[in-house]
C-alpha cells in the first residue's frame, strides 16, 4: 500500500511570503474540542421535513439593499436611435411605396404623382413616421430584451421559449404607439390633405370618433408585429451564430454581416406580411363609421385584386425594407455597443448607481447584519437559471442546498439569510479583463468561447453568474465583520483573466480576493481550493500577486489537463480515500496558515472529491467531506482568520443527494460557528 507521501506529488515547492502583522479580529479566538473532528456527519443531519416550502419573502425581508436598475435602457435608446438613422435615409422611398399600395399604380406613376404635388407634400407627414418609428423600434428592441430576461429569471421556460414569448410581448407593446401609425396613414393620402393641416392636427381631429378610432386596424397590426418579431429576433441570433466567427468579429466584418442579416430578415418579413399591411392600410384609410373585420376586408381585397394584386408594390417594399432593416440592424448594434462603453465610462466617474456589492470596503454593513442571527448564509434564488434539458450541470443545486438546510432546520430562512446583488462590470473587472466581462454580460462572446465554458450564453446565465459573484464578494465582506459566512454558490475557479472555462464564466473567488486586497497593500488572502479539479483560472489570475496565496488540492489526472502553477499544488493520485486525503491536508494546511499568515481565507469546498461524483477521481465518503470541512474551518478559526466558503464543483444526477452533499460545508460551518459564541 502506498504511503501518504507516495500518493501525492508537489507540483511546486513551498513559496511562502514574509510575515505581515496579524489582523485584529472582532471575534474571539476559538479552540474547538478535539472530538468535533471525529463526530460522524449523521449527527448533524436532522430528519428531513417534507412539505416545508421555502418562500421568497423570508429572504426578501433581509435583502441587503433595493434591487439595482436593469440594463435594458440601452436597448431602448439604441432601438430608437437606429430608427432615426434609418427613416432619415429611407423616407422618400417609403412614400412612393405607399402611393402604389393605396392606388394600385406603377412605381413610375407614383413618382410622377409625388412630383406634381411638389416638394412640400413629399415631406408632408415626416414628423409622424419619425415619431412612430423611433418609439416603436425603441419598444421593439428594448422590451424584447427586457421581457426575455424577466421571463427567464422568473419562470422555468427555456431561453428559446422565453425569447419567443419576449418577441410576442414586444409586438403587443409596440401596438401602444399605434395612433401615430394610424395618423401617418391619413397624412400620406391626398384625400385628407385638405382635412388635416399636420400630424398634431390630425391626431387632435380624430378624437371626436373616440379612443377606438386611434386603434382602428389593431388586429392587423398585432398579426403583423408578433409573428414578425418572432421571426426577426429568432433568426437574427441564429444567423449570427451560423456565421463563422471571422465574419462577426472586427468592426468592418461585423457591420457588413449585421447589415445583410438585418436587410435579409426585414425584406423577408415585410414581404411575408405585405398583404396584411395592405389590408391594414385600407382599414385605416377610413375615419369614423363602422369598424370592419380584418378578415372581411382581407377577403374583399383578395377577390378584388387577386393574389398578385395583393402583392402589388412588393418590389419597392422589398427594396425599402432591405435598406431600412439593414440600416436599422447595423445602427442598432453600433449604438448598443457605444452605449455599453459609455455606461461603463460614466459608472467609473460617478458612484451613484454602483450596487451594494461593489461598494467601497468602508461601507457600513452593520444595519444589515443587525438582523442576522447565527451564521450568515448568503443565498438568492437568482443563483439558479434555466439550462437546456439534460445538461450535466445541476443548476438547481443552489436552490437545493438552501432548501436542504431550511428543511433540516439547520438554518432559519428568516434570520440567517442575506441576499446578494449582481456584480457590476467594475467589480468583476477587478480580476478579469473588463472587455471580457462586458462581452460576457452582453452575450457577445463567440461560439468558440461559449463552447469552452460548457454553457450556451443566455440572459439568465449572465444574470446568475453576476449574482453568484456578488454573493461571494458579499460573503467576504460579512466574514470580515463576523468571522465566518457561507454562500450557497460560488467556486467558479476555472475562469481565467479573459476567458471562461469548464462551467466557470467569472471567477468569483478571484473577484472577491481582489476586492479584499485592493485598498490595503498589506492585506493577504489565502485561497484553499479543495475542488477535485485544479483551480487553474485562479492560479493564473494571481500568478504575479504575492498578496494572494493559491493552494489547490486536486486529482492530478483530472481536468484541466494543462495545469497552471498555483503557489502550492497538491496533485493527488486517483482513488484516494478519506484518511489518506485528510492526512495530506493535515500535513500542509496548518503549515501554510502559519507561514503565509493570511488575513483572510477563501475556502472552495467542492464536493466532486466524493466517491459517487460523476467527474471526480477520488473516493471520499460523506463523512470524509464532513471531516475535511470541519478540519479546514477549525484550522482557520482557531487562528482567528476570517473565512468565507463557496460550494465549488459537484456532479450527480440525483439533485437531492447532490444538494445535501454540498450542504455539508454549511452544516460544518454552523457547528463551528455555534462553538465560537
Ligand atoms: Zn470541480
Amino acid at each position: 500500500m502506498d504511503t501518504p507521501t507516495g500518493t501525492r506529488r508537489l507540483s511546486s515547492p513551498f513559496d511562502l511570503r514574509p510575515n505581515a502583522p496579524r489582523l485584529v479580529l472582532k471575534f474571539s479566538e476559538v479552540s474547538l474540542p478535539a472530538h468535533s473532528l471525529d463526530t460522524p456527519l449523521e449527527d448533524h443531519f436532522g430528519p428531513i421535513m417534507k412539505g416545508h416550502e421555502v418562500g421568497g419573502t423570508a429572504v426578501d425581508a433581509v435583502r441587503a439593499s433595493p434591487q439595482t436598475g436593469v440594463d435594458e435602457w440601452r436597448e431602448y435608446v439604441a432601438g430608437g436611435g437606429a430608427a432615426l438613422v434609418a427613416i432619415t435615409i429611407t423616407f422618400p422611398i417609403n412614400k412612393t411605396m405607399f402611393r402604389q399600395q393605396v392606388h394600385n399604380i406603377s412605381p413610375a406613376e407614383a413618382v410622377r404623382q409625388l412630383r406634381v404635388e411638389g416638394g412640400m407634400h413629399l415631406y408632408r407627414g415626416l414628423l409622424s413616421p419619425l415619431l412612430m418609428k423611433i418609439s416603436t423600434q425603441s419598444i421593439m428592441f428594448g422590451s424584447y430584451f427586457q421581457y426575455s430576461r424577466l421571463i427567464q429569471e422568473h419562470t422555468h421556460l427555456t431561453p428559446t421559449y422565453a425569447k419567443l414569448m419576449g418577441a410576442v410581448l414586444a409586438g403587443v407593446s409596440e401596438a401602444c404607439m399605434m395612433p401615430l401609425e394610424r395618423v401617418q396613414v391619413l397624412m400620406q393620402d391626398s384625400k385628407f390633405h385638405t382635412q388635416f393641416r399636420n400630424t398634431p392636427h390630425a391626431l387632435y381631429s380624430i378624437r371626436v370618433y373616440g379612443l377606438r378610432e386611434y386603434y382602428r386596424g389593431l388586429s392587423a397590426i398585432l398579426l403583423r408585429n408578433c409573428p414578425g418579431n418572432v421571426i426577426f429576433f429568432g433568426s437574427r441570433e441564429r444567423i449570427k451564430a451560423a456565421l463563422p466567427d471571422t465574419w462577426t468579429t472586427g468592426t468592418y466584418a461585423s457591420n457588413i454581416s449585421d447589415f445583410f442579416g438585418g436587410a435579409f430578415l426585414g425584406a423577408l418579413i415585410s414581404t411575408m406580411f405585405y398583404p396584411v399591411n395592405v389590408t391594414k392600410t385600407h382599414l385605416q384609410l377610413q375615419v369614423g363609421g363602422p369598424f370592419l373585420q380584418f378578415r372581411a376586408v382581407f377577403k374583399m381585397l383578395l377577390e378584388e385584386r387577386g393574389l398578385r394584386g395583393m402583392f402589388r408594390g412588393v418590389h419597392i417594399n422589398y427594396t425599402r425594407s432591405f435598406l431600412s432593416w439593414g440600416i436599422i440592424n447595423v445602427s442598432y448594434e453600433n449604438l448598443s455597443h457605444l452605449l455599453r462603453h459609455a455606461l461603463a465610462e460614466i459608472m467609473s466617474w460617478t458612484r451613484l448607481t454602483i450596487p451594494f456589492s461593489t461598494a467601497p470596503a468602508s461601507l457600513d454593513l452593520s444595519p444589515i447584519l443587525q438582523g442576522i442571527r447565527g451564521l450568515p448564509i448568503i443565498h438568492t434564488e437568482s443563483y439558479v437559471c434555466r439550462l437546456p434539458p439534460g445538461h450535466r450541470f445541476q443548476m438547481r443545486k443552489f436552490r437545493g442546498v438552501f432548501q436542504s438546510l431550511v428543511q433540516d432546520r439547520v438554518i432559519d430562512a428568516k434570520t440567517q439569510v442575506i441576499e446578494p446583488l449582481r456584480a457590476s462590470v467594475e467589480l468583476a473587472g477587478l480580476a478579469h479583463d473588463t472587455q471580457y466581462v462586458e462581452r460576457f454580460y452582453a452575450g457577445e462572446t463567440s461560439r468558440e468561447e461559449q463552447r469552452r465554458t460548457g454553457f450556451e450564453w443566455s440572459h439568465g446565465l449572465a444574470s446568475r453568474v453576476r449574482y453568484e459573484t456578488g454573493g461571494t464578494v458579499l460573503s467576504t465582506r460579512i466574514s470580515l465583520e463576523r468571522g465566518l459566512s457561507c454562500s450557497t454558490g460560488g467556486g467558479t475557479h476555472h475562469a481565467g483573466p479573459d476567458y471562461g472555462s469548464g462551467y466557470c464564466l467569472i471567477n468569483d473567488i478571484a473577484v472577491a480576493a481582489m476586492n479584499l486586497i485592493r485598498n490595503d497593500p498589506n492585506f493577504k488572502v489565502l485561497i484553499i481550493d479543495l475542488d477535485v479539479h485544479q483551480g487553474d483560472g485562479t492560479a493564473l489570475i494571481f500568478e504575479n500577486e504575492p498578496r494572494v496565496f493559491t493552494l489547490s488540492v486536486h486529482a492530478e489526472k483530472n481536468f484541466p489537463f494543462r495545469k497552471q502553477k498555483s503557489d502550492l499544488d497538491l496533485g493527488l493520485e486517483d482513488g484516494l480515500q478519506d484518511n489518506e486525503y485528510l492526512q495530506v491536508l493535515q500535513e500542509h494546511i496548518p503549515v501554510v496558515l502559519d507561514q503565509f499568515r493570511p488575513d483572510f481565507v477563501l475556502y472552495d469546498a467542492g464536493v466532486d472529491v466524493h466517491e459517487a461524483d460523476a467527474l471526480g477521481r477520488l473516493k471520499l465518503s460523506d463523512n470524509g467531506l464532513w471531516r475535511r470541512d470541519m478540519f479546514i474551518l477549525k484550522e482557520c478559526m482557531k487562528r482567528g482568520v476570517p473565512t468565507s466558503t463557496v460550494i465549488g464543483g459537484g456532479y450527480d444526477k440525483d439533485l437531492e443527494v447532490l444538494s445535501r452533499r454540498h450542504s455539508i460545508i454549511h452544516r460544518a460551518a454552523i457547528k463551528i460557528h455555534s462553538q465560537m459564541q
